[in-house]
Order: structure tokens, then sequence, then C-alpha cells
């Protein structure tokens, strides 16, 4: 603070050797220097975070959210990313699941919206349907109107397995809580072709079917899990039938059918394949008749099971396996989680800014790979897509070797040079599960891992837990020495988005918690390409040319005095009056930079767009390092020398016109003085890349303060106010007039400015950047007034087309739809529930969200210690409650 206000307020000190190097630090201004270096890097900072915020393009009108910078202090690495790793449901998908199609005994009903197909109107038909529900298929509504059998079983079945809870606070006005989205679509479903779930108890559940209220009696639930990957009810119904409903994964189920379905089973499995090739979730339906005899052996059973105090849930599974048998096929249903807007496009986009994109996702592998391929990020024609799905060390490190060709894997720590991965990128993704990824994180291990995913150009990790997703980050972060940025809307993403140099947070459905601890908000994926391509580069660049400017100018400003050294011994003279080395960094050239800083542009937004590899040099740093540091410093010790030496070689043999020398100190110092603003200001006029009316103003407004205040403090008025502090009594005045003077100037500023333009001449001829082939297309079509048209072959971007769809024929997957946790079924039938219905549901999703923090100490521990033998092991539903929900 001493030296700061040494610098503006110069008094004398003590002539000891130390005080006169204090002197002359501060007299010749570079306490100052860093002074305002700090200031101006906050200032341009907090510009670049405005811009984000009022950026209407990241407004979301739908959810009335406008983008949020939470940090001033990462726009310029915005600029710079690398690696984006992305939650999956919610950030890149909607986490909105809608009823897209079903096949009910062998009949596909799957017609979509296109021409002449309109919505259907169930409101006539059924007065209790939901008016949001969309459905474009009338042959299905026909064959439930006309009774068709199998129709209404297809519907009662998803009207009555479920855990759905519901709420009707005034007749006819149903609300849904359903743990998972997928399963209040097909709750939806059923209510809306007139199998409406009203309400439950724990011994029962009341339909109203086709208008009839209908009450079942439910005699059991066979929860979900991971494992069994289905789930069925036993129920009761008025008349004393006891029959089993069960919904699951159609590879588990169709397992379980009794051999009369073969053909229905081939029939529904094209319908199943087709489904799933078009990025949609899943599932197989099917119901068994019991007979009451049947029931109560197995009940017994099931209770002797249920009381069990050890391996309850195997034997539980050994129960429910025993019944879910012989079942009939009703048919199977087509679930689409829609992608936000604008997904497919923005990976396309960043993919081609040289930017990876990691999925890290807690959900099954088939639905992650599913949604991999809707987003563009896997496509038809790669070579290969490796799934590294080992439960054992052995096997993950076999399969992580055998991917990758051997040639082409890297060791993780010699940068692979550009070529090299030219000619393997593109080619690969790699697919890896949550217990395999636990092995290859291990130390011995994590370096063919990286290299491995490194080489791939997308990577998903499924089933994993909040902790790994962080690890993931920190691993590479570890080995790439690259800037990431991590991308996800619940509270399971805070580890990922704390762990990585940027935090971008959804807001979404899932609550806040990844808001709060991101650097970025948005609600929408798509606005990630507006954060990174058009704000990132700009306040990478504006940040690189702000720095390389103020070197610049303050070399040239400070090196002055130290030629002067060698004339006045270095004392701790200096060679400008004492209040322009005050007013030099604060009023003189402060504020264009500052202008400079904020307002720069080297290419409009939309052509940042347009051509996404105007990103690269970002992540290379090419605009500011150590080459770069060294070129300003050049350039601005070149002007220093310019600005001392023209003047001192030219004044000292010059005369004013009535013959009397200009050869004093006070000539020489308004004369270096006015040649050093003038050059800067020229200077910072060429850097300038983009003019707006507060550049303008400011150069000249800088330029015309200067001549003014130095005119008033050389002027007679101030000296006789304070004699002792003015000592420049009218040098300004008498030096001003001076032609000789000003050819001095002419020629200081004309050697310091043509090199300049030369070099950069030269190298805009010799060693175009892309943006300056941009900029260059950008003039000639402006001047041609040609329409839009398409250039730079394979550089820019063509329209992705618009949709969800993952049009990939020949390749089957099934994408199968449970975002489901355990536990509900029991949470039912205890009826523990029942007392605060919904309120306790959402307690107990909750509660069970909330306790990620236990989860994650729980898989650390279990990371550490990983089971030899994970077939055999089965995961405790609570480790994945985080990742689901
Ligand atoms: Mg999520």
């Amino acid at each position: 603070t001493v030296c700061v206000l040494y610098a503006f307020f110069p008094i004398p000190l003590k002539q000891d050797r130390g005080s006169v190097c204090l002197t002359y630090l501060c007299r010749s201004g570079k306490l100052c220097v860093c002074v305002c270096l700090v200031s101006h890097f906050c200032v341009i900072r907090l510009g670049h975070s405005y811009f984000i915020n009022w950026d209407r393009k990241m407004f979301c009108p739908q959810c009335n959210t406008a983008a949020e910078a939470r940090t001033t202090t990462l726009n310029e690495e915005l600029g710079q990313v690398e690696y984006i790793f992305s939650d999956k449901t919610g950030t890149l998908t909607q986490n909105i699941m809608s009823f897209s199609k079903c096949s009910i005994n062998g009949h596909a009903y799957d017609v979509l919206m296109v021409l002449g197909n309109s919505e259907l109107d169930f409101t006539s038909f059924n007065p209790l349907a939901d008016p949001d529900f969309c459905y474009y298929d009338n042959g299905l509504l026909k064959s439930v109107k006309l009774g068709d059998l199998h129709s209404h079983e297809f519907f009662r079945l998803l009207s009555l397995c479920h855990t759905v809870m519901s709420e009707e606070k005034k007749e006819g006005e149903l609300m849904y809580k359903a743990q998972s989205p997928d399963e209040g679509a097909l709750v939806t479903a059923a209510r809306n072709f007139g199998f409406v779930f009203r309400s439950r108890t724990p011994g029962t559940v009341t339909v109203t079917e086709l208008g009839r209220p209908v009450t079942y009696t439910l005699l059991a639930i066979l929860d979900f899990n991971n494992i069994r990957k289905r789930m069925s009810v036993i129920v009761r119904n008025p008349e004393g039938r006891i029959r089993l409903y069960c919904k699951g994964a159609d590879t588990l189920l169709f397992e379980r059918l009794h051999s009369s379905n073969n053909h229905l089973v081939n029939i529904t499995t094209d319908h199943l394949n087709e489904y799933a090739g078009d990025g949609l979730r899943t599932l197989a339906l099917a119901y068994r008749d019991l007979s009451e005899e049947q029931w109560e052996e197995w009940s017994e059973r099931h209770r002797q099971a249920d009381r069990a105090t050890d391996c309850r849930e195997d034997r539980l599974a050994d129960i429910y396996e025993h019944i879910e048998q012989d079942m009939m096929l009703l048919g199977a249903t087509a679930i689409e989680d829609k992608l936000q807007e604008g997904v497919p496009e923005t990976i396309a986009i960043l993919s081609l800014a040289n930017i990876k994109i990691w999925v890290l996702t807690g959900d099954k592998q088939e639905t992650a790979v599913n949604i991999g391929y809707s987003c563009k990020m896997l496509t038809g024609d790669m070579t290969e897509v490796f799934i590294i799905s080992g439960n054992t060390v052995l096997s993950v490190r076999e399969e992580l070797s055998s991917s990758v060709p051997l040639p082409l894997a890297l060791p993780p720590l010699d940068p692979p040079s550009s070529t090299t991965l030219d000619s393997i990128s593109g080619e690969f993704a790699l697919v890896i599960n949550g217990h395999s990824l636990a092995h290859a994180l291990e130390a011995d291990m994590e370096g063919e891992f990286v290299s491995t995913a490194c080489v791939c150009r997308a990577v998903i990790c499924c089933r994993v837990t909040p902790l790994q997703k962080a690890l993931v980050v920190e691993l590479i972060k570890k080995h790439k020495k690259a800037v990431t940025l991590a991308i996800g809307d619940g509270a399971n993403d805070v580890s990922m988005i704390k762990t990585a140099h940027i935090g971008v947070g959804i807001s979404g459905q899932e609550g806040i918690q990844a808001v709060l601890a991101s650097d970025y908000s948005f609600s929408q994926f798509r606005f990630l390409q507006r954060l990174l391509l058009v704000h990132g580069r700009w306040s990478y660049l504006r940040m690189c040319r702000f720095l390389c400017y103020f070197f610049y100018k303050n070399f040239a400003f400070t090196m002055v005095h130290f030629w002067f050294g060698f004339f006045c011994g270095f004392s701790a003279q200096t060679v400008y009056d004492q209040y322009f080395i005050t007013l030099y960094n604060i009023v003189y050239t402060s504020l264009p930079v500052l202008a400079m800083g904020i307002f720069d542009q080297d290419v409009p937004e939309q052509r940042s767009l347009e051509y996404p590899k105007l990103y690269e040099p970002g992540q290379l740093n090419l605009l500011f390092n150590k080459r770069e540091f060294f070129i300003c410093i050049t350039q601005g010790i070149y002007t220093s020398v310019v600005l001392f030496f023209v003047p001192y070689a030219i004044l000292s043999h010059g005369t004013q016109g009535t013959g009397e020398p200009l050869a004093d100190y006070q000539t020489f110092a308004v004369t270096t003085a006015t040649a050093l603003v003038i050059v800067v200001s020229v200077q910072i006029a060429l850097d300038t890349g983009y003019w707006t009316a507060i550049n303008h103003f400011f150069v000249w407004g800088s330029v015309g303060s200067f001549f003014t205040i130095m005119l008033a403090m050389h002027s007679q008025t101030l000296f006789s106010i304070f004699p002792n502090q003015f000592h420049f009594i009218g040098s300004a005045q008498s030096t001003l007039v001076q032609p000789l003077v000003w050819l001095t100037i002419v020629l200081a500023t004309v050697i310091c400015i043509v090199p300049v333009l030369a070099f950069r001449f030269l190298k805009l001829d010799l060693k175009p950047q892309l943006s300056d082939t941009v900029r260059y297309t950008q003039l000639v079509r402006q001047k041609t007034r040609k329409p839009a048209g398409r250039c730079m072959g394979g550089v820019r971007v063509g329209g992705v087309p618009e949709g969800r769809l993952g049009a990939r024929g020949g390749f089957r997957r099934s994408g199968y739809a449970f975002a489901h946790q355990e536990g509900f079924g029991e949470l039912i039938t205890s009826g523990k529930n029942m007392r605060l219905s919904s309120l306790a549901l959402a307690n107990f999703a909750s509660r069970h969200s909330s306790s990620w923090i236990d989860t994650l100490r729980k898989k650390k521990h279990s990371n550490t210690h990983p089971p030899q033998n994970g077939s055999g092991q089965k995961p405790r539903s609570n480790s994945t409650a985080v990742v689901q929900t």
C-alpha cells in the first residue's frame, strides 16, 4: 500500500541505496502498472460475465431462466476447454418420458405424427383423460372402443402393475406421482385409453375401466431390481380370478414365457428391434393366470422367505423367479425419453471444435448407448464400439488391451502427434460399465484406460456412481493437462461439477444442487455451444489481446527510463513529468485497452458457430504463451528505444526558430511523452478488431485528454497556486509549437508502427489464420452481396438433421425402460406411506437422493475393495438409488 501511495503521491525519501531503488521503481510507474493490470483484469472479466447473463439467445422462455455466470474468474478458460463430461438424464435428455409406440398381440400401433395424422382427442371418449397426453395412432383407440380383449388386458396391466401413487384433490383431477418418469408415462397412457388408475391402499388398487370402477385386491408386488429387470403384481379381480401381471426387459421376460407364445415372440421381437433402433426405451408385458392353490402355496413360501433373517433378498428373488414362469405375452411398449432440443447439433459442433465429449451416466448400458446414437455421439459408420463390461481386474485389462489395435494404443504421458491422432480419431467409441470402471481407475490400469479412451471419439461410462464421475474427471485432469468442463443437472453430478475446472449446472427437473455447485448455469444443454464457442472464445481472445497490448504499452513506457538511466546515472530522476507517470496507466491509455478487452471480436458470433475450428487456438493456447509474450515485450522494448533515441538524436542538435537550442530536459520529456501516447494509441487502433462507438470515444478521448491535462499541468495558473508541485511550467506550450518537435513525433511514430504493419501484412499473406480467412470471406461476401454460401470444405458445419432418430439400420439394441429403484413395492404393501400419500413418497425419494454423500462413502469403500466375483454380488438398491434419481 505504501508503494502504491508513493507511486501516486511521490515524496522525497532518504537517499540510501535501497530507497533510491524504491524511488526508481515507484517513480518510473512500475508499481502502478501492477495495480492497473489487476483492476483491468477484474473489470474485463466482470464485463464478460455480464455478457453471458444478458445473452438473450441463452434465455429459455419456457422455464423463464437466463444463463448465469456465477463466477467471473473462469470466462477465458471457457475458450480453452478440451474435455466435456456430461450427465445424460436431464442434461442431454429432457427427463420427460412419453408413451410413443406399442405392439399388442403382434399388432404394431406406431403411427407417429406425420401429415394428415392429427393428435387423438381422448376427452370425448374418456372424461378422466390427461389433456397433455399425445398419441397419433387412431387404430389403437378404435380397437379399445371395439372391445378388443388383448388391448384391454394390455392397458389393464399398465394400470395395475406399477408403484405409482395418485392424488385426486377434486373429482376427476388426477395427479400421478411416479418414482420414475417412464412408469408415470405408462400409467398415463393407460389412463387415456380408458383404464384409469384412481387410488390404492396397501391391499387394493382401484381402477376405472372404461367408465366402470373396479377394485382389485392387491395380493403381492414383486418389486423391481436391477438384476431382475422386471416387476410384477399379483391381483385378484372382483370375480375372484387371480392373475400375475409382469412388465420388464424383453431379454429376461421372453425366457419366462409359455412355449405357446413362440410365434408371437418372433413378431414382437421384430417390433422391439424396430423401436430400439429408433432409440426408444422398450418394455415387454406379460400375464399369467394363477389357480387358488398355486397362489396359496406360493404365498406361504413367500411369507417364509420374507421373514428370513439371512439372505432374505436372495430367497425372495428365488421365490419371485418361481412364479414368474409360463407367462403369456401381451405385447411391448416403447417410450421416448426425448432429447433436449438441439442436442445432436450441439454435440456435432462441439466435436468439430475438437472438444471430446464423455457421457457419464447412472443409467443402464443399453439406454446410454441408445442415447449415444440418438445424439450422434455414436454413429453407424464407426469402425467399432468397444464395450468394456468385465467384472474382474484381469478381464477388464484384457478387454482394454484388445480394444484398440496395439500400434494405436499410445502411452498416456507421451503427447501423441496430431497426425497420429487424426489417423485414429473418428473411428472408435468406448462404452464402459461402472464395475469395470472401478478396476480401470486403479493406479496400475488408469494409464492404459486413459490412452484407450483418448483415442476414441466418444466415451460413454454407464452405471457410474457420483464418486466415479468425479474420479474420471480427476483422471483426465491428471493425465491430460487439459481444461475440463463438467455439465449436469442433479445432485449426483455435484462431485463431478466441483472436480472439473469449469462446472456447468443445468437448471432442470432435479432441483438446484447442481446449479449451486456450478460456475455457470442455464436451462438447456444446447446453450453450451454458445457459452464455449461464442462467449468462451471471445473472452479468451479479448483477454489475450488485452494482455499482449498491456505488456507492450508498459514496456514501451518504462524501458525509456532504463535508457535514460545511462544518462542520469540511474538516479531516481525520471524522463517524464511525474504527473504523466501517474496518469499514463490510469487516464491516458487505460480506457481504450479496457474497451478492447471488453468488446473486441475477431469474427462475428454466427461465424464462430459456423466454423467450430476457430475454437482450436484457445485449446492450443496460441494467442498468449511464452512466444507471444516475448514478441510483445520485444515490440515494447523496440518502441522504447525509438521513443528515447530518436528525440535524443534530433533534439540534441535541433534549434528553435529563434535559434535557441532545443536540447533541454523538459522539451525532451514533453516530446517523448507525446510520441509515446500517440504511438500506443495508433497501436491500439491497429489491434482493435471490432470498433464500437465506445472504442472510438475512448481512443480519441484518451489522446484529447492527454493534451488537455498536459497543457493544464504546465500552465501558469497551477504553478502560481502550487509552485512546489508543478515544475514543468510552460514546457508543453513552448514545445508543442515547434515544427521540429512534431516532425520528431511523426518520425518516431512511423519508425515504431511501419515494421509492425509490415510484419502483420506478411503474416496475413504467408501464414493466414482461419479467423483471417473467415474474416476475408465475410468481407468478400459483403462486397459482392452474394447469398451466404458454403465454403471452407469440411470445416463449416452443415445443417445436422433435426430430431431424435438415430436411423441406423441393421443394428439391434434393446433400449429398455426402467429408471427405478427397489423398495417401493414393499413400501406400498406395508401401508406405511398411505397416511401421507404423496408427501411420504416425496420424502422417501428426497431422502434417497439427499443421501448421496453416504452413497459416495459406501461406494468409495466398495471401490477400494472391489468384489472379486461381481456377478454373484447383488448390488444394494440404495447404492444405485442416487444414480437413478
Ligand atoms: Mg441427471
